[in-house]
């Protein structure tokens, strides 16, 4: 059964009653290159797979000849028949319906993926909750080895940006603590069904067993970092003191002890700058 066949995955889901939501971010990948691709690089057979969002299988099926096992979780019911049919011969492939923003995944991994020697996320995401999603995955300090999966391309630059460059924003900073992120590859929208109005990438996010700089608040220092992209324009003093409580004062001095001008903007600074101005404000505030 090939499921990146336009007309066999047509077929499949028209003999099923089964049509596309936009609201579910119900992009179906048509693309016979790219599933072979993306289960490759996030696993091999020791490896078990949690996919997120299966849609009509077609992932799901790679990862199922990749993995030792995978758990896909899915949100919508009526994928239900479509799933039974297309994995019917995958038997170790496993489909959970529900909202993955809403399953305890670490007992999940507990529960399936015992038995196996890493953890992999690897998924076509909803568009729709992206950063939500790697973000939940990236906190939840999952036993996860890797988190491979497909973006928006605009989402892809943001997220594997290098932390000081224009390109990179609060996400970025955040990725970056947890994960070295690359870009694998691009997708042009025509490998979907139906093509949304955007081109997309492959991200491989490899988790770092030690986050990237130590910090004496992480509570705080996400605070500070979102607080520092918000009006990414100005520099740190203006834009941060009031809303995370210090006084410009001790943000200049914190800037200073860091080596940098009082008038540094958030967006230029390194991760390990990041870092010092946080836990200096942290230490003292
Ligand atoms: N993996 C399939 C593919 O590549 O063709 C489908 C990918 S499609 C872009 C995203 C899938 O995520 C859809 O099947 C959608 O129903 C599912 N989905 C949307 N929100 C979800 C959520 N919160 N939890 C689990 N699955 C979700």
């Amino acid at each position: 059964m090939n499921l990146a066949d336009y007309n066999t995955l047509q077929k499949i889901l028209k003999s099923e009653g089964f049509n596309t939501k936009k609201s579910l971010g119900q992009n179906f990948l048509v693309n016979p290159d790219v599933c072979p691709e993306m289960a490759k690089s996030a696993c091999d057979k020791e490896t078990g797979a949690l996919e997120i969002g299966p849609g009509a299988g077609v992932l799901t099926r790679e990862l199922a000849s990749e993995a030792k096992k995978v758990v896909a979780i899915e949100l919508d019911n009526r994928l239900k028949p479509v799933l039974a049919r297309t994995l019917a011969d995958k038997d170790n492939a496993e489909v959970i319906f529900g909202d993955a923003m809403k399953i305890n995944l670490v007992e999940l991994i507990k529960e399936k993926f015992s038995d196996c020697k890493r953890v992999a996320v690897c998924a076509n995401l909803p568009y729709y909750i992206t950063s939500p999603i790697i973000m939940m995955l990236l906190e939840s300090r999952l036993p996860i080895d890797n988190i491979t999966v497909m973006v928006q391309k605009e989402a892809a630059e943001r997220l594997c940006a290098e932390v000081g460059s224009r390109e990179s924003g609060a996400v970025t900073v955040a990725v970056n603590y947890y994960a070295q992120a690359e870009i694998l590859f691009d997708v042009d929208r025509y490998s979907f069904m139906p093509p949304p109005n955007v081109d997309s990438a492959v991200i491989k996010l490899n988790l770092r067993t030690k986050p990237e700089v130590e910090l004496t608040d992480e509570k705080f220092f996400f605070t500070f970092i979102k607080a520092a992209f918000a009006q990414r324009r100005k520099t740190l003093v203006n834009t941060v003191s009031s809303s995370i409580g210090v006084s410009k004062d001790l943000l200049r001095e914190a800037l200073n002890a860091a080596g940098l001008p009082d008038t540094a903007r958030g967006e230029s600074l390194t991760m390990s700058e990041l870092a010092s101005v946080a836990n200096y404000l942290a230490e003292r505030k």
